[in-house]
């Protein structure tokens, strides 16, 4: 079936297969005299249909797509014809004539108006035709096989960047977790040393208030002999 391929070779702006076609950095393709139609009526060179910027020298017939077109026009007209009858000699269109590229009957064949001519049978034609039409194809969809295996490429990676986030996001947990409990030790390990420092000192103070309570004791205990001595004394004179 070619009602893809009709589809394919149609220019969106006149509905019409594409006559000189160009196709814009953007990929999509136009009617040369569509987009420059197009363009006179506005300020910016974009593309009619996604908007997106272009330049005049841009406007590059598409050999490969005008090839496409043209061989389908042929093979469209032969459909057509092969099915018909000769509207001069009432016979069947059995061949067709490569000079004038239609179909004609055996009256027609032996007419003045194709003398010389050369003349193919109406089947070998239209093999001759699928092939054209196929090798004319052939680069089209070596482009859209290269764009399906890019389009599968893309989502490779976005399954890996997927795939790769996912991980990121273990790692940075059990990161975390190791963190964490880093952090926990760490604090364990402060707050029992903030201990023993406390118990430390309060030892230490302990240590000096009971030499100092046992040198008040000693200075006490002077005075009291002092005293003692000072009273015997007053008591001799
Ligand atoms: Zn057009
Ligand atoms: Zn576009
Ligand atoms: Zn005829
Ligand atoms: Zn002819």
């Amino acid at each position: 079936s070619t009602g893809g391929l009709e589809d394919d070779i149609t220019c969106s702006v006149c509905q019409e297969l594409f006559k000189d076609p160009v196709t814009l950095r953007c990929g999509h393709n136009f009617c040369r005299e569509c987009v420059c139609e197009y363009w006179k009526e506005k300020t910016s060179q974009s593309c009619p249909i996604c908007r997106a910027d272009s330049v005049t020298s841009d406007l590059i017939t598409n050999q490969t797509l005008r090839n496409i077109v043209e061989t389908y026009k042929k093979e469209k007209k032969y459909k057509v014809q092969s099915k018909s009858i000769c509207s001069e000699h009432k016979e069947k269109l059995k061949l067709y004539c490569l000079e004038d590229q239609e179909a004609i009957c055996v009256i027609c064949q032996v007419s003045r108006k194709h003398e010389n001519h050369k003349f193919l049978p109406i089947e070998e034609a239209a093999q001759e035709f699928k092939e054209e039409l196929n090798n004319s194809l052939k680069p089209f969809q070596d482009t859209r096989e290269k764009i399906a295996e890019l389009i599968e490429k893309y989502r490779g990676n976005l399954v890996n960047i997927h795939d790769e986030a996912d991980k990121t996001e273990k790692q940075i947990k059990e990161d975390f977790v190791k963190l964490h409990q880093f952090l926990h030790e760490e604090e364990k390990n402060l707050l029992a040393d903030l201990k023993k420092e406390k118990e430390e000192k309060e030892q230490k103070m302990r240590a000096i208030e009971e030499s100092t309570v046992q040198d008040l004791m000693s200075v006490s205990k002077m005075i009291t002999d002092i005293q003692q001595k000072m009273d015997e004394e007053d008591q001799i004179f």
